[in-house]
């Protein structure tokens, strides 16, 4: 492998993490019905993240290098995310916060990385746009950082409620 070849097996992988996270914060936003500061976040950044994936899109046509032969995550990192984003389980809320909390920080680290590898490859324009992704992955880890406190201390508060949703 070429350093570019390799460059854009990176940014196939994180095209692929970033339709994973708009699909995993589209099913945690719509079963929210009581956290509303947690769900307007998650909303802002799916629209964020739409973004971030047409962005990478670029970058691998710009390198000529093929959207058709996207891949996926691979199957123990998407169980692993779908297990964690914990729809169906009373804690799910709570659940959906680590998930969300250990996937941004995924996200942050294989920008870094590509951050450096585009700056070795002298891909200016590659580098440009990962510092940018990478800014706003680094911004939801830390207003989910900020909130989970909080989030966890409201779901105590209705852990004996009866009705399901009054959790979620
Ligand atoms: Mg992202
Ligand atoms: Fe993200």
């Amino acid at each position: 492998m070429t350093p570019q070849e390799q460059v854009l097996d990176w940014l196939r992988d994180a095209h692929a993490m970033e339709e994973q996270a708009e699909q995993m914060l589209t099913a945690q936003a719509s079963r929210l019905e009581r956290y509303g500061p947690l769900k307007a976040r998650i909303e802002q950044h799916i629209s964020e993240t739409r973004r971030q994936a047409d962005q990478v899109k670029a970058c691998i046509e710009r390198l000529g290098g093929s959207t058709s032969t996207m891949k996926d995550l691979s199957a123990k990192t998407m169980a692993f995310f779908q297990g964690m984003s914990g729809a169906f389980v009373s804690d799910e809320v709570v659940k959906g916060v680590l998930a969300s909390y250990t996937f941004e920080h995924m996200e942050i680290a294989s920008y870094r990385t590509l951050v450096a590898a585009a700056d070795a490859l002298g891909d200016h324009e590659t580098k440009r746009v990962c510092e940018g992704i990478c800014k706003e992955e680094e911004a939801m880890a830390g207003w989910l950082h900020d909130h989970m406190g909080g989030i966890t201390t409201q779901f105590l508060q209705c852990t004996e409620a009866p009705d399901a949703t009054a959790k979620r």
